[in-house]
């Protein structure tokens, strides 16, 4: 499966495949290279049928491009009737009654959802060990990490063991395993797609977004999981633009904001020398480079790991054993039931993260930690306010270093923490962004982020596109796939 949907969707029309060769594809793909551990749980049966339905459809016309490609769903949207874990043994066996809002709309798109895909613990990690169904292996060296949370998502689109798939980033995680693994993901401007039917993590930073080879597929899919929705009231009640249409401008004239905090010490030097060079790319299709500055944005991770955990305490406090989920077998009495189901439940970043959630909120804490933080997003957002009267994107690194070891960090929660050094501020601002490939440093993919003015998702797409039609980083496929 190494085409793009937009191959995908020319063969399909074209009558060269079948939306059920497809499928049958995907699955066996997926399962000669289980050892990636990407998927939590495959829906073979469904997809199979309703691949058939696609074609049936197809031959009676009027199909859209996404209609009849095969794709995964992180495993922390709800599926209605298919297992939706969020990697925890929390929810291990919960099988949800309704679909999320985007599995809802990219089904009526005629996306077929092959399974769904492996991540951190609730989202809550930068390298999917946090997993209670075990890490995911990059496949660009399986010793290493495929970048987290959406793991399994940037994996799978990586192996090309599926064209593309969802993932969800509260402060990098679809932009950093994107990036690890040498995909293009996007996470929308918040408000732009629905989070109902997300497990949610920290309500005010989740993002739901698409991954997949290309910029110009990000466009198609993200058309189709865009748009207001009734049921998540910070969702926007605004136009979706026809992305894929407005691809093709070129960039002369466009101006570049490059952040001199970026490029300072910390990037691994290889991996700057590949965005540079990306930059010079961007030079010579006639966009200008800008110098600007984020003077705030060293405070994100501290401000982000106040503020996410606190919004998680909230959000985790209804894994109670009473109304979903898991249950402790044995207990004593109510409180004994709580305290073993979340124990044993829950994993120990989760439960670090509650803890630190828990402390910030409380009393005496919740001026000197949530309040203070609150404030410190407000001027990190003012920041990229000052940054944009001056550029119309921002371009820099997405991670500090390639891809990591297995097990090389995961002792250590603020190295990992400083994964997404320069993706946080972004959920902070609530702008969005995405992750492009763009070079190799060390055999290792290298990610280039660009960073859009709010809801000006188009632009970036067209940049990111532009990019592709010069270069072939998005192209190369690992050893073995
Ligand atoms: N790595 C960050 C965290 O652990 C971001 C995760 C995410 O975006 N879901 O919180």
């Amino acid at each position: 499966m190494t085409l793009t949907i937009t191959k995908i969707a020319e063969n399909l029309a074209a009558g060269r495949c079948s939306s059920r060769e497809l499928v049958d594809d995907v699955l066996a793909r997926i399962k000669t290279h289980a050892v990636l551990n990407a998927f939590i749980t495959l829906d073979e049966e469904a997809a199979r049928r309703h691949a058939e339905a696609a074609d049936r459809a197809r031959r009676a016309g009027g199909a859209g491009i996404l209609a009849g490609v095969p794709i995964a769903h992180k495993d922390i949207f709800c599926t209605a009737g298919v297992k939706t874990t969020c990697a925890s043994r929390m929810l291990a066996d919960f099988v949800p009654p309704y679909d999320a809002t985007v599995v809802r709309k990219m089904k009526a798109a005629g996306c077929i959802m092959v399974g769904k895909t492996n991540m951190d613990e609730f989202a809550m990690g930068s390298s999917n060990e946090t997993s209670h169904f075990g890490p995911v292996r990059n496949p660009w060296d399986r010793d290493r990490v495929p970048g987290g949370s959406s793991g399994g998502s940037a994996a799978a689109v990586a192996g090309r063991l599926v064209p593309a798939a969802t993932g969800t980033d509260t402060g990098g995680s679809i932009r950093q395993p994107a990036a690890l693994c040498g995909i293009t993901g996007l996470k929308p401007s918040y408000g732009r797609v629905s989070r109902y039917g997300l497990v949610a993590f920290a309500s005010s930073l989740d993002q739901a977004g698409p991954m997949a080879q290309t910029a110009e597929d990000c466009a198609h899919l993200l058309a189709a999981m865009a748009g207001f929705d009734e049921h998540d009231a910070t969702s926007l009640d605004v136009p979706v633009p026809d992305y894929a249409a407005q691809l093709g401008g070129d960039l002369k004239g466009l101006r570049i904001g490059v952040v001199a905090e970026h490029f300072a010490d910390g990037v691994e030097p290889k991996v700057a020398e590949a965005l540079r060079e990306a930059l010079r790319e961007y030079e010579r299709q006639g966009a200008r480079l800008v110098d600007v500055s984020l003077p705030n944005s060293a405070h994100a991770v501290p401000c982000y790991y106040v503020l996410a955990p606190a919004e998680a305490s909230s959000n985790l406090a209804r894994y109670d054993g009473v109304r979903y989920g898991f249950r402790a077998p044995e207990y004593q009495d109510i409180e004994d039931m709580y305290k073993k189901t979340r124990s044993q439940g829950f994993g120990p970043e989760v439960k670090r993260r509650i803890m630190v959630g828990t402390y910030a909120l409380s009393a005496g804490y919740y001026d000197a930690y949530y309040v203070k933080a609150l404030r410190l997003r407000r001027l990190i957002a003012d920041d990229f306010a000052r940054a944009f009267e001056r550029c119309d994107i921002l371009a820099g690194p997405v991670s500090p270093s390639t891809a990591f070891p297995l097990g090389a960090k995961n002792t250590d929660p603020v190295s990992m923490y400083l994964n997404d050094i320069f993706t946080i501020p972004i959920n902070l601002a609530g702008l969005p962004a995405l992750s492009l490939p763009a070079g190799f440093a060390g055999g290792l993919p290298v990610g280039l982020q660009l960073v859009g003015r709010y809801l000006d998702e188009a632009r970036l797409l067209n940049a990111a596109h532009r990019f592709q039609q010069a270069t072939d980083w998005h192209t190369r496929v690992p050893a073995g796939f």
